[in-house]
């Protein structure tokens, strides 16, 4: 299968900039056989339709709003970003949880709310520094990811990404390593599979994300179980970006 490279843009560049990154980025990728994903601020999602429409890059959200329509003033829905041509949406990032205090419930709703409108989710979970030093990740992750599914079908999970990433690596140059990655990917699994009786953990697609740069992502690639790579600072520069994604 096709790896998937994500690159989540966070708040960085305006669309200007973003139009001259497609520039130097895409004529670097044209070989590309990754599933590319860029995960962009809602304001670049004209430049993305425009720019990647004749390729297979798609593009996604960073967020979406957990009610459907109304009174909320500086939120983006669902279906807004379906609208705009986006393929998926990033939920329950460590920096979405923090910064705009998002719940477990919160994030089930976005996840419901996302699958309605045929908009893929990457969900994202990870362990907090404390969690791992006192053994409690494997805690931790069934904690999100069960709250986060909850009442979801099993058919519905094939839309869905697991984007594993450890809070404390995220732009912090730290990152597990890959035996830490192994265990989490595969307590991930089976927290998964206990929960909708899944025999087959393949049909889960978990992707890596923290620190992720050009000169270390081989060996999470390389990881079994991982299906890809979720990458934040270091897809802001596209040659660096587009040297990972081929
Ligand atoms: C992220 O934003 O999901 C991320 C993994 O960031 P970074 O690669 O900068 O750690």
């Amino acid at each position: 299968m096709k790896k998937f490279v994500v690159g989540n843009f966070k708040m960085n560049t305006t669309p200007t900039q973003f139009g001259s990154y497609l520039d130097e980025f895409l004529p670097r990728i044209r070989e590309s056989k990754t599933n590319i994903i860029f995960c962009l601020p809602a304001t670049h999602f004209h430049i993305a339709n425009q720019r990647l429409s004749t390729t297979n890059i798609k593009f996604g959200a960073q967020n979406i709003s957990s009610e459907e329509s109304g009174a909320y003033t500086g939120e983006i829905s669902s279906v807004m970003v379906k609208d705009c041509g986006a393929f998926c949406t990033l939920v329950g990032h460590s920096e979405t949880r923090r910064h705009f205090k998002e719940t477990a419930e919160s994030i089930n709703q976005k996840i419901i709310r996302a699958l309605a409108v045929n908009l893929k989710v990457i969900l994202c979970v990870g362990e907090t520094k404390y969690e791992r030093s006192t053994k409690k990740t494997k805690l931790s992750l069934k904690r999100q990811l069960d709250i986060a599914l909850k009442g979801l079908y099993e058919n519905e999970l094939k839309n869905i990404i697991i984007a594993y990433e450890p809070i404390w690596a995220i732009g912090t140059g730290k990152t597990p390593n890959v035996k830490e990655v192994e265990s989490a990917i595969t307590d991930i699994k089976s927290i998964i599979s206990d929960s909708f009786s899944i025999r087959d953990y393949d049909k889960i697609t978990i992707l890596y994300g923290g620190s992720i740069n050009e000169n270390n992502f081989t060996q999470f690639v390389k990881i079994k179980g991982v299906s890809g790579l979720l990458v934040g600072g270091a897809c802001l520069n596209p040659k660096s970006f587009a040297n990972i994604c081929k």
